[in-house]
């Protein structure tokens, strides 16, 4: 199971990526890529898209989304994988989430405007092919397009997180709630990118621990922003608290990311994949090694 290459952790335009989900496929072929998952952020509209465009290739598919939670006063991302797409308490959660984030970008915007940077919250929703989904990647590219930082790296460091001009508080979906929806559409779950976030160790250990006890599987181990102390350090936490390991780029646009999708490292070799939850479906889908192209069939796709 380690030697299948997975990558499990990307965006598309329905949230804040620059590819379409056929694109993204595409990458994902070229790649190497033989599991992959779409996550987009709170938003399941391009799961059909990259589905089909997959399967047309060759590559195995589970379903995926990457769910904005509020806990202990942070922002956590939660991935889920292979639910079912239509489950109504999923769909209609993942609604309710959307449906803040036009106040919110107004708020970011009105707060741009006093920093003496105008039109953001325009120039933001001009750059979202989802309005639904204008998130501060949208307001970082067009602080970048219009001469205010070099970078979308640099926008975040001068701007859009807390302390900083940009910066909007806002209260996301509960963690049992985004558990709930995922693991009730027939989902498993992940922590995503745990070194992103400034938990102590205390209120770190209290998010596996819950995590964990409303029935979440997985953590990110392998992941675009993890260094490679980062690894090992949650390859731990994945074995202390029992927990599968996941491997995802986060692979947003090609001039943004570090990594491409696919070319990440192995997982440890100690960890258990993620992906042997689907180990029957996926059977006969074993090795090349990751890089290699093919010899997949194009059936047998997880749901
Ligand atoms: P939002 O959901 O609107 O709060 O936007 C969160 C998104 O902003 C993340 O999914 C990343 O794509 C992006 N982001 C957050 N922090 C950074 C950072 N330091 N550098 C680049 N992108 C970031
Ligand atoms: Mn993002
Ligand atoms: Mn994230
Ligand atoms: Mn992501």
């Amino acid at each position: 199971m380690h030697l299948l290459n997975a990558d499990l952790h990307c965006h598309s335009t329905a949230s804040d990526g620059s590819l379409s989900p056929t694109a993204l496929a595409q990458r994902a072929h070229e790649g190497g890529v033989q599991l992959w998952s779409l996550t987009d952020h709170d938003e399941l509209a391009g799961q059909r898209e990259a589905r089909e465009a997959a399967e047309a290739l060759g590559i195995a598919y589970v379903s995926g989304v990457e769910i904005s939670v509020s806990f202990a006063g942070e922002t956590v991302h939660i991935l889920g994988f292979g639910f079912d797409p239509d489950h109504p308490a999923l769909v209609a959660g993942l609604a309710g989430l959307r449906a803040g984030r036009i106040t919110r970008a107004q708020e970011m915007g009105e707060s741009l405007a006093k920093a003496g940077i105008p039109g953001a919250y325009e120039g933001a929703l001009a750059l979202a092919p989802n309005p639904e989904l204008v998130s501060r990647t949208h307001f970082a590219r067009f602080l970048v397009e219009h001469g205010h930082c070099s970078s979308v790296h640099e926008v975040f460091t001068r701007f859009l997180k807390e302390g900083k001009p940009g910066f909007v508080p806002h209260r996301w979906a509960g963690l049992g709630d985004a558990l709930r929806w995922v693991h009730g559409a027939g989902g498993v779950t992940a922590i995503a990118h745990p070194a992103r976030y400034r938990f102590s160790p205390t209120v770190e250990f209290a998010l596996f621990g819950e995590f964990q006890a409303h029935g979440g599987r997985g953590v990110e181990v392998t992941c675009g922003s993890h260094f490679p102390d980062e690894v090992a350090k949650y390859a731990d936490m994945a074995l202390e608290f029992d927990l599968l390991a996941s491997r995802g780029s986060d692979f947003h646009a090609p001039d943004e990311s570090r990594v491409p999708l696919g070319s990440l490292p192995d997982l440890p070799g100690k960890v258990e994949p993620l992906w042997s939850v689907w180990a029957d479906t996926l059977a006969g889908r074993q090795a090349p090694r990751a890089g290699q192209p093919g010899a997949l069939a194009a059936d047998a796709a997880v749901s």
